[in-house]
């Protein structure tokens, strides 16, 4: 998870006029498609990428407006707290967030399995009036009170009961698909790591820099999916006397 700054100069004109000049205006009936010459524009879906560096909310995994599944768009709107038991932010832009499509397939056993917004079972999302106990992307905070593992698992930092029933329970963050991503991204970055120096050369400024570029945007914008899971892995190197010198 990573903290996202909502800003409501974000909010996109088309949104903003939607809910103040319609009247009964609800979510459901905000349009975001709009056909602009021979291209589709999605105002709130663009504004929400740009906002989050193209990373889900929830997952980090790559979100994109161009990059299709199934003909949509691989990116959807998530009402933080949900619509069923706040209708009052139904159209409220500091309550949505950009999400993934939530669907990814285990391999070589090609099952599917649900995250982020699409969780199934009595704690899962898609039942639309569930929300998170205490992870909230919105908060600063949210950073400091997870961790990760060699694994590429996503733990709360003190083992908050509550917190650990976010991640596995509401968003199921820990299951193999996404497990496998973030310990990828690990290992790609102490590869980088030794790529340019030996390990008994690695220092507080060497790791400092690297943490740096894990936790920047590129040029289009994006920060690099995952990113998280290296920066604390960096975090934890830096941790240990012997590198942070
Ligand atoms: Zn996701």
């Amino acid at each position: 998870m990573k903290y996202i700054q909502k800003d409501i100069k974000n909010e996109p004109a088309e949104l903003r006029d939607y809910r103040n000049k319609t009247p009964n205006a609800s979510y459901k009936g905000y349009n975001d498609t709009i056909k602009d010459n021979d291209e589709d524009r999605h105002p709130l879906r663009e504004a929400l990428l740009k906002e989050q560096g193209y990373l889900c909310a929830y997952c980090m995994g790559r979100i994109s407006v161009t990059e299709r599944i199934n003909g949509k768009p691989k990116v959807e709107v998530e009402h933080f707290k949900p619509q069923a038991k706040y209708p009052d932010l139904d159209l409220k832009y500091e309550n949505l967030l950009g999400v993934c499509n939530g669907l990814s397939f285990t391999y070589p056993e090609n099952k599917a399995v649900h995250h982020c917004d699409k969780t199934t079972g009595v704690n899962g999302k898609i039942q639309g009036n569930v929300e998170l106990r205490k992870l909230d992307p919105r908060d600063k905070n949210c950073e400091r009170l997870i961790k990760y593992n060699p694994g590429g698992e996503i733990l709360s930092l003190n083992g908050d009961v509550d917190i650990e029933f976010d991640l596995n329970e509401v968003l199921n963050l820990n299951n193999t698909v996404l497990k496998k991503a973030r310990k990828a991204v690990i290992d790609a970055a102490k590869e980088l790591l030794l790529k340019r120096k030996p390990h008994q050369q690695w220092n507080k400024v060497y790791l400092k820099a690297e943490l740096e570029n894990w936790l920047s945007l590129n040029r289009n914008g994006q920060f690099k999916k995952y990113c998280m899971a290296a920066a604390w892995f960096i975090e934890s190197l830096l941790a240990k006397p012997h590198y942070n010198k």
